[in-house]
This record gives structure tokens, C-alpha cells and sequence, in this order.
């Protein structure tokens, strides 16, 4: 059994709505739907759930804020009325008004995108609508409970044979709307998938997969047929972004794959991610490369700090102190290097700093700016000999110097460190060492 999930663009109108029915049509064992709200129909124009929040941040500073709910209104009915579906999508607005105006959170308003899609979505399928605030459970202050959901969702879906389940949105126990984070169907979808035992999490959306770069810097980047959930990790925090973070972590604990597919091209296998996976079928050593600018190095320097007892905890406890994760910590004998985001940093910087001076007096104390990380990622990387070798020959052949390197001893990645200004150059020397061969 499949649970789907459609993202925002596979729901922007009618003739989307139409390529989801076919998508079910196509595989029975597809029973279970979670959709997002209706995403953008093309450049420039609005995410629903963009509009609902500018119609409560309206409402709340005392502005009108009814043209916006008009505009929103018009686009349910107007994919209501194409697909002649009836539904008493005024009266549902009217609801929503008088809610915004009595106070409502921005989580309610913009919860009700999916709220309205599924319900939609459920009429046009002609099947069950089950309301996400009945099943995904909160704690008061807006954390889910995975463990309740789960039951809950199990509960309700037993003795549905087929069912909606909008994204994005849950309750707590007294029945306040609470979100995710922006993107956060992929989460719900994921839920859904874990508590029903589904055999695949199928994650609908508008690219035919993950790529083994980004095609702003390789633009033919070739598409990645299979990845594992650890890789998945890697990349996506290093900036690969096609599924919400927190997406994985349900599915993953419960042995699901995922795979990423694409409404408008559904014969596409798209992406597959595993817990497991043998080499690439590809036959490329690395699986996928991922990076991001805006990252800064804070070097120490003691003479001796190598005898020094605790004089690493003390560095990070500068920055911990001041809330600052650091990346990575490239060290030597008598420096350590903390790797930060430039942008955590520098609201503490001169505290930071001096902090460090303080609790171990180094000798020296340096920041370099404009930083950029990245990494290369891939499980055939342990089988191989030579790969960092061809990695760095890569990166210097074009003339680029390397600042960092850090290499997990999973040897599932290698991260390297380059100026901010080389960070293209050397993604595509990556690529092209890697991949075109
Ligand atoms: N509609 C929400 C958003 O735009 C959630 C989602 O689509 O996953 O972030």
C-alpha cells in the first residue's frame, strides 16, 4: 500500500487536479493522499498559503484584509467549478472571516489552505476527508507528538479503506491549530506513511527527483535514481532542498522508502531513497554534491594548547554560550579552528570573541569571512581508493585553494572549505572529475 503526497504545485488548478487523479487512478494500492495547499500555476503568482498569512497579518494590525480572502476564495472556486465539484466553499469562507477577525492564529489561518484543498481534493475523489486536527497532535506549544499521531492516524485510517489526510496542520488537546514549518506536508505525508505501515511514501512534486548538483551551477546535472536516507542527510543540510528536513525521520524509523516523483512527468521513477542501497546504478563513486555559502572560520592559536586539559570544551563553550552551533572543528597540534554560519555569528561577534580570550587566552585569535562548504557526498566513497585524492587534484587543478577539509570517518562524505568566490568553479570541477568520465 502507497501513501501519496502532493505538493503545492501538483494542486495550483484544475488541470493539476485532473494529473493526481490519473496519478491514483493508475495504482489501487495508492489509498492514502495527503495534499498541500495550491502552490503557484507559474512565475509570479501566489502560494495560497503566502495569502493566508498576509490576510492574518492584516487582520491583526486592524487592516482589511477581505480582498485577500476574496482572491483566495476565488481560486477553490474557481477549481471547484471545472472539475464540478459542489462544495459550499463561501460558506467555508465566512467561517474563516469571522475567525481572523475574532483573533485567530497565524497557524489557523494558514492551515486552512490545506484544510480547504483537501476537503476539495476528497470531493473530487469521492473519497473519506479526514480533518489532520482530529489526528496529528501538538503539545500547546506547537511540538508534535509523534508517538499520539501516530496512534491516532493508525486508529482512524484502519477502518478507512481509502482517505484524505490534509498536510501541514495538526491540534493540540485543546484543539488549537498548530503547523509545521513551511513546507511541512512532507512531514504530515510522512506521518501518514509510518502510521498506516505503508510499503512506500510517494512524495509528489514538481522536479523528477534529487540531482546529483545544483542545476543553477551544473545545469545538466544528471538525476539521482537511488539515494539512502544517511545521504539524504548530508545533502539536504548541506542545501539540497526538495523534501522538508524533518520528513525523514518518521519513514526512516519504520523501514519506508520515499520516493520523490513528478506530477507532470509521472512515468519518471524519480528518486528513491532507502535506508540501505548497493553501489550507484549509475556506476558513479560519489551519489550527490551539496553545498552553501556564509560560513566563517575562527582560528586559535596556543603554543602548547595540544597539553592544555579541556581547552577545546572552552572554545565551544564561547559559543555556546552564546547559542552558536558550530559546523565543523578542523584542528591541529597548537590551532583549532571552529567553523560557524556567518550569520550566527556576527549578532555576537566581538562577545564571542572575546570570550574566547578570556577563558583560554590564546595567542593568536582570527576570523576569515565569506566561507563556502562543501560536500561530497556518496556510500560508494568507502569502496573506493583515491577518491579524496581526485577530489582535491579537482578543486586545484582550476586553481582553487582549499581552506578546510573534513572527512567523517564513515567516509560517507568529504567536506571541503573554498573562498565564497570559488564555490561554483569548484562544484563544477567536482561534477565533472566525478561524473563526466
Ligand atoms: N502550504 C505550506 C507551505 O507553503 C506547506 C506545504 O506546502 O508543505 O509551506
Amino acid at each position: 500500500m502507497i501513501v501519496t503526497k502532493f505538493g503545492g504545485s501538483s494542486l495550483a488548478d484544475a488541470a493539476q487536479f485532473r494529473k493526481v487523479k490519473e496519478i491514483l487512478d493508475m495504482d489501487p494500492e495508492r489509498k492514502y493522499v495527503v495534499p498541500s495547499a495550491p502552490g503557484r500555476r507559474g512565475p509570479g503568482d501566489d502560494k495560497i498559503t503566502d495569502l493566508l498569512y498576509a490576510a492574518h497579518a492584516a487582520a491583526q494590525s486592524g487592516k482589511t484584509f477581505k480582498h485577500l480572502l476574496e482572491r483566495i476564495q476565488a481560486r477553490y472556486q474557481e477549481i471547484a467549478n471545472e472539475l464540478h465539484v459542489a462544495m459550499d466553499i463561501s460558506g467555508e469562507f465566512a467561517v474563516i472571516e469571522k475567525n481572523l477577525e475574532n483573533g485567530a492564529s497565524p497557524d489557523y489561518a494558514a492551515s486552512r489552505g490545506e484544510y480547504l484543498n483537501g476537503k476539495l481534493l476528497a470531493k473530487y475523489l469521492d473519497i473519506p476527508f479526514v480533518d489532520a486536527a482530529e489526528v496529528v497532535r501538538f503539545t500547546a506549544d506547537g511540538h508534535l507528538l509523534e508517538e499520539e499521531t501516530n496512534d491516532l492516524i493508525g486508529e482512524k485510517l484502519r477502518s478507512l479503506y481509502r482517505a484524505v489526510v490534509p498536510g501541514f496542520y495538526g491540534a493540540d488537546a485543546e484543539g488549537n491549530i498548530h503547523t509545521f514549518s513551511r513546507g511541512g506536508s512532507d512531514v504530515s505525508g510522512a506521518l501518514v506513511a509510518r502510521a498506516v505501515n505503508a510499503d512506500i511514501y510517494e512524495n509528489w512534486t514538481d522536479v523528477t527527483g534529487f540531482r546529483m548538483a545544483d542545476p543553477r551551477i551544473v545545469p545538466d546535472a544528471q538525476f539521482i535514481s537511488t539515494l539512502t536516507y544517511r545521504e539524504l542527510r548530508e545533502l539536504s543540510y548541506m542545501g539540497a532542498t526538495v523534501l522538508h528536513e524533518d520528513a525523514v525521520f518518521p519513514v526512516r524509523k519504520a523501514g519506508i522508502p520515499t520516493n520523490i516523483r513528478n506530477t507532470n512527468d509521472p512515468k519518471h521513477p524519480g528518486t528513491m531513497i532507502r535506508a540501505s542501497a548497493g553501489p550507484s546504478d549509475l556506476g558513479h563513486v560519489i551519489t550527490g554534491i551539496a553545498g552553501h555559502k556564509g560560513f566563517c572560520i575562527v582560528s586559535v592559536e596556543k603554543d602548547m594548547m595540544n597539553a592544555e586539559l579541556g581547552f577545546g570544551r572552552r572554545v565551544l563553550q564561547a559559543f555556546e554560550e552564546y547559542g552558536i552551533n558550530f559546523e565543523h572543528l578542523p584542528t591541529g597540534i597548537d590551532t583549532m579552528c571552529v567553523v560557524v554560519h556567518e550569520k550566527e555569528l556576527n549578532p555576537h561577534r566581538e562577545e564571542v570573541l572575546a570570550r574566547i580570550q578570556e577563558l583560554v587566552q590564546p595567542d593568536t585569535l582570527t576570523v576569515s569571512d565569506h566561507l563556502a562548504l562543501i560536500a561530497t557526498v556518496g556510500r560508494g566513497m568507502v569502496r573506493n581508493f583515491g577518491t579524496a585524492a581526485r577530489l582535491f587534484t579537482a578543486i586545484s587543478s582550476q586553481g582553487i585553494s582549499i581552506r578546510t577539509i573534513d572527512q567523517g570517518s564513515s567516509e560517507l562524505n568529504i567536506i571541503v572549505g573554498v573562498d565564497e568566490e570559488d564555490f561554483e568553479a569548484a562544484v563544477k570541477a567536482i561534477y565533472d572529475t566525478f561524473v563526466r568520465i
